[in-house]
């Protein structure tokens, strides 16, 4: 099976076969695997060691956002948060659950956040000392400029937590440059096309020192997690999910070896590229002006066609070995299909052909925008 969504995403077989195997998490070959690991991943961020730690945490990105959230927000601290779609809805409802205030900052979903508009709200409001970043929102597929609106931030003294988690790997992050960072939380899947299975957040030394015993809870606090892996390098608090930690590790060998970001954004963005004219030559109408659209997810308005029904479009795709979302998060009708994980612009180009041969077979001929 091909997976055409924003994650989990399609992976190499030697990630896969990394993890068809049994491990003992605390044993002394798989600790050098997970310091590996960490390394790797400072390096991916951009981050210097003893100013930045990479940090694995049992569990999915909401894992590492919330662990965030309550390490470095107090209790009752307020975070301005750009409304940039159903992945900041999730990020506010996380937050709000925990006792931390969310401020939203409303904006159009369909097209990258203004910095001007989050200095704004930051200008009108002393009391919020932080900001939450979504940095590929995957309910619309937009790409916001993380840098431009962390560096709006910053300039007001203000402290950034960025949601990275389907962005991580594919878009440019440099946490160096960009010392108003506390953290920024992806996943082992995705971008990295590791297997799910454990969230990574990569985090200030001085931030998690100063935040310590804030995040009242013992499982996501990211300041313990760090002084853990000080006293006792590449062993986890908790039982990890051993074999993806392993098959992260192959995953990241590959992301190396493949030549990093620029060229995982350059192989995303030619797969994107592939499937919007693909898609248009077919006669359908993507959902974003081209200008706003990113590399990671593609929604494509639902046809007209009184013959159109996602769920027989999903199940014959299926029948072709190709996987796409079986729902929509648009307001008008669509259908969505991921440009990340390990297909390359020739999967794309056939699996729109797939999606030709559907249409056919369903009988839907009229493919203007319902
Ligand atoms: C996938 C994703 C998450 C986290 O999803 P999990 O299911 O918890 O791994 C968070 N934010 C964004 C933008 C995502 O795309």
């Amino acid at each position: 099976m091909r997976l055409l969504i924003p994650g989990p995403v399609s992976t190499h077989p030697d990630v896969r076969a990394a993890a068809a195997v049994d491990y003992a998490p605390w044993d002394d070959d798989f600790r050098d695997v997970v310091e590996r690991i960490r390394a790797r991943v400072l390096r991916a961020a951009g981050g210097r060691p003893g100013e930045h730690v990479a940090l694995v945490l049992q569990g999915c990105g909401h894992f590492a956002l919330e662990a965030a959230c309550r390490t470095f927000v107090p209790e009752g601290g307020r975070i301005l948060l750009p409304k940039t779609g159903q992945y900041a809805d999730r990020l506010e409802r996380l937050a709000t659950e925990i006792g931390r205030v969310v401020v939203p900052l409303e904006v159009p979903g369909d097209r990258p956040v203004d910095p001007a508009a989050l200095a704004e709200a930051l200008d009108a409001d002393g009391s919020i000392k932080h900001v939450a970043l979504i940095y590929s929102e995957t309910s619309t597929g937009v790409v916001h400029d993380v840098p431009a609106l962390a560096a709006a931030a910053g300039s007001q003294g203000r402290r950034v937590i960025v949601d990275a988690v389907s962005a991580f790997g594919a878009l440019p992050f440099d946490i160096n440059a960009l010392p108003m960072v506390d953290s920024v939380g992806f996943t082992t899947n995705k971008c990295l096309e590791g297997l799910p299975g454990a969230s990574v957040t990569v985090a200030r030394v001085d931030r998690l020192e100063a935040c310590a015993g804030q995040a009242r809870s013992w499982s996501l606090d990211l300041s313990e997690l760090h002084d853990h892996n000080r006293r006792s390098p590449g062993t986890f608090r908790f039982t990890p999910a051993a074999g993806a930690i392993v098959a992260f590790d192959v995953a990241l060998a590959l992301f190396e070896a493949e030549g990093g970001q620029a060229a995982r954004l350059a192989r995303y963005a030619e797969n994107m590229r592939a499937l919007i004219e693909g898609v248009q030559a077919l006669g359908l109408q993507p959902y974003l002006a081209r200008e706003s659209q990113g590399p990671i997810v593609v929604n494509v308005h639902a046809p007209t066609d009184p013959a159109w029904d996602l769920i027989r479009f999903v199940n014959l795709l299926k029948r072709r070995e190709i996987v796409i979302s079986n729902f929509y998060n648009t307001p008008a009708p669509s259908f969505r299909v991921g440009c990340i994980g390990a297909i390359t612009p020739e999967n794309m180009r056939d699996s729109v052909g797939a999606m030709g041969e559907v249409l056919l077979e369903m009988g839907v001929r009229n493919r203007a925008a319902a």
